[in-house]
């Protein structure tokens, strides 16, 4: 088992880590004990930490919403906080959080607040949050239709990280939290991006290290700058374009996962990097290239183009409304300060969508 430590915060990972869990929840001493979960993770996840930590099954209370983004809002949060009122939750109790990064931000907002913060655990479910969402201390929910409207930084108290939960992942899922340790790879001096890409994303494929790599990287980038005042912002490589692809998707209903939408968005980012920074030509083709074998081409019209643009210039990621792209200059070499103009915006977007013929092309 894998020990990390983030600030007062302890990591634990590995196939063995929720057999530990009994004995580290009986030395905290807790007045009383809650598990938060969503549907799904009640149907696949429960069974197996209940098996490796028996006490729990005994002691905690389960409070179950239903599963998926649009459940992570003020209502579901609201009811986290009249459960925990209700059966007389205090300072002691802790609200143990199993399931993706719905489950991991919203029950993470809801000990951080109910009483002025109790302390809570977070127990990954999906390789996304595994990889991403447990660390680093965000929590929150969804307002009035905007991600992560309100929140605010907590860490967990522990986060155990348990690749056994991927058994029942879906591929989309598991493809979606393996775009973003392939994101992580990027931002490190490392050659294993290489590796990861060509490993294609699949569940069967799976390999611990890329996981640790991950943590240990966001880890890392998370300790210089916890409330995301500058050196944070580069975990967000992809997410300035990718972003407008996922508001369209969903907009178009022909949703696509998060990491789907990163995937596109870092095929733009990146050859905006070559034209700006004069990244490589060769690597980004290549990543391109891979991304799109793993990731199918999204077509965009005409008008979606407008549509990619506007959503562009209202990101909540903008300062005065300009928009900064995270961009490489290398790989490991990550720049914040280069405004895209709209213009450029557009010029990128033409870019993406000539590499449908391409992509045809190639698959002919
Ligand atoms: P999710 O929590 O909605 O999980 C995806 C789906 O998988 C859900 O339907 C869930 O019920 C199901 N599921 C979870 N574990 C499963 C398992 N082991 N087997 C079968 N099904 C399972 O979404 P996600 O992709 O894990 O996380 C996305 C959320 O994370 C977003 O709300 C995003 O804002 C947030 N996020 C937070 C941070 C952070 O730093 N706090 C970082 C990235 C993303």
């Amino acid at each position: 088992m894998l020990q990390l430590q983030d600030q007062d915060s302890r990591i634990f990972v590995g196939q063995e880590v929720l057999a530990s869990l009994d004995v580290w929840v009986e030395n905290l001493k807790v007045s009383s004990l809650f598990i938060l979960l969503d549907t799904n993770t009640q149907l696949n996840c429960l069974p197996l930490l209940l098996k490796q930590a028996p006490l729990l099954s005994q002691k905690a209370k389960l409070i179950c919403i239903p599963a998926g983004e649009e459940n992570k809002n003020l209502e579901n949060l609201a009811f986290i906080w009249k459960v925990l009122s209700e059966s007389l939750a205090d300072r002691h109790s802790l609200l143990i959080n199993l399931g993706g990064g719905v489950i991991g931000d919203m029950g993470g907002f809801a000990a951080a607040t109910y009483q002025r913060g109790i302390p809570f655990v977070l127990i990954p479910t999906t390789l996304l949050a595994m990889a991403d969402a447990s660390v680093g201390g965000k929590t929150g929910i969804d307002f009035r239709g905007l991600k992560n409207q309100i929140g605010l930084f907590m860490r967990a108290k522990a986060v155990f990280i348990c690749p056994l939960f991927l058994q029942t992942l879906s591929k989309a899922q598991f493809q979606s939290g393996a775009m973003e340790i392939f994101k992580m790879a990027l931002l490190v001096k490392d050659t294993s991006w290489k590796e990861i890409l060509y490993r294609g994303f699949e569940p069967t494929q799976f390999k611990m290290e890329d996981l640790i790599l991950a943590i240990t990287a966001k880890l890392q980038i998370v300790a210089s700058d916890f409330k995301e005042s500058k050196q944070r912002k580069i975990l967000n490589l992809g997410h300035t374009f990718g972003h407008a692809f996922e508001s369209l998707s969903l907009a178009q209903n022909r949703p696509i996962s998060h990491g789907y939408a990163v995937a596109l968005g870092l095929v733009c980012e990146l050859y905006f990097s070559t034209l700006r920074l004069g990244f490589s030509v060769l690597i980004q083709k290549e990543i391109e290239t891979e991304l799109l074998k793993i990731f199918p081409y999204f077509s965009i019209s005409e008008n979606d183009i407008c549509i990619l643009k506007a959503s562009l210039l209202q990101d909540k990621k903008n300062n005065n409304q300009k928009v900064y792209p995270v961009l490489l200059t290398a790989i490991g070499v990550a720049e914040l300060t280069q405004e895209i103009s709209q213009v450029e915006i557009e010029k990128v977007f033409y870019y993406y969508q000539k590499l449908e013929v391409r992509t045809l092309n190639a698959h002919a």
